[in-house]
């Protein structure tokens, strides 16, 4: 069974865990300041706070970006729901906005037509790894006033015009999750450039608290500590992160190698014209989290009845990014929601096994069946 996707972890990581585990101090601790100073370099921003997961950093980016109840925030719908859960969680409203057929991503127009002056913030992600016009949308954002939230989920590693994800706007955050290129089992990072933020971030991760447990720990001072606001548990633990800083060395192999599995899949698939395939226009890298294909009107099989061949023949697939105002959670405020473009794309495309190491027998055998069964 060939699966969908497999994290790349070895016996490496597994040792730095047994050493952490061995020194004693599990939690929130040194290790995960490393990994915060390695993450934050590694994308070229000035800080990066670790938090639970990717949820919990949207969370707090919302809270710090000052998003608060009856504010809207435009995002889109073909993502997954976590985008707007977390929009939920400080009692504002997602407005979905259509996205670009090719890219998956926002389409700068529909955003700018769904402007309200209840507008607060852009929440803009990077489809399956696919960077998406940052540029575009920070120029949206400072014409209304909106702020620019990143969900970067799936694209640590993935770049735009010559810098990483994670360098370009105040709030950019991160899953760890093992079902994206780099894994702490479950995980998360809110970068940002600036200070004022990064402090808050700090502080309401760990309950609001004045200093953490370390530095009460390691003070030869009797040190109180005060709760300066309500905040949450989001910490990741140091076992997690001693995981996470090995990944992140691995970080530019592992994208180089699921760079050159889509580029076999794309030039074996190129031909087929009823099929639409990623597209990596010019400034813009794709660490390939999915490789998602596009079934047009004259593939000869219906995309459901692909994955079910796919997966008789031994190879799972997935269906293409979901989309948010059809689920049961958010169909009812979504009755009037009309998006045609996502829902299309959420129904006819496929997503093919792209994971680290893949051997060379297996990527063949994707595509040969691929290819048989949408060609007869
Ligand atoms: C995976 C994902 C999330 C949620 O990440 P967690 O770390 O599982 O909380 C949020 N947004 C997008 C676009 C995702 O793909």
């Amino acid at each position: 069974m060939i699966p969908i996707s497999k994290p790349f972890l070895t016996k490496e990581e597994a040792q730095l865990a047994y050493d952490t585990i061995l020194t004693g101090w599990i939690t929130q601790g040194p290790r995960v300041t490393e990994f915060e100073e390695k993450f934050a370099t590694y994308v070229g921003a000035k800080y990066a706070v670790a938090v639970s997961n990717c949820t919990t950093a949207l969370h707090l980016a919302m809270i710090v970006a000052g998003v608060g109840s009856g504010d809207e925030v435009i995002c889109p719908s073909l993502s997954y729901i976590a985008t707007a859960n977390a929009i939920k969680y400080v009692n504002a409203i997602p407005v979905f906005a259509e996205i670009d057929p090719v890219t998956y991503n926002l389409d700068a127009l529909d955003v700018e037509r769904k402007i309200t002056k209840k507008t607060k913030a852009i929440l803009l992600v990077h489809q399956i790894g696919m960077p998406a016009d940052i540029d575009r949308f920070a120029e949206l954002a400072k014409k209304y006033d909106l702020k620019l939230i990143e969900d970067a989920a799936c694209a640590a590693g993935s770049s735009y015009k010559g810098k990483k994800i994670g360098s370009h706007s105040d709030l950019v955050c991160f899953s760890l999750h093992p079902r994206k290129v780099i894994t702490t089992g479950d995980g998360g990072f809110v970068t940002t450039n600036r200070e004022d933020y990064y402090k808050r971030i700090k502080l309401l991760r760990q309950h609001g608290m004045s200093v953490n447990d370390r530095v009460r720990h390691e003070s030869n001072k009797v040190i109180f500590e005060d709760h300066i606001e309500v905040g949450y548990n989001y910490r990741l633990t140091d076992i997690q992160a001693s995981v996470g800083i090995k990944q992140l060395e691995k970080l530019d192999w592992i994208v180089n190698e699921r760079r050159k599995i889509a580029e076999k899949y794309n030039d074996s698939f190129k031909s087929i014209p009823y099929l639409r395939l990623p597209l990596e226009e010019k400034g813009y890298f794709s660490n390939y989290q999915s490789y998602s294909v596009y079934l047009k009107d004259g593939c000869p099989v219906s995309r459901n009845e692909l994955m079910q061949q796919m997966l008789d023949l031994g190879i799972a697939t997935r269906r293409g990014i979901m989309t948010i105002h059809r689920e049961s959670a958010y169909k009812n405020e979504c009755e009037n929601t009309s998006l045609p473009v996502s829902e299309d794309a959420s129904d006819n495309s496929i997503l093919l096994p792209l994971y680290v190491p893949m051997s060379d027998t297996d990527i063949d055998y994707v595509i040969r069946t691929f290819m048989k069964l949408i060609t007869t």
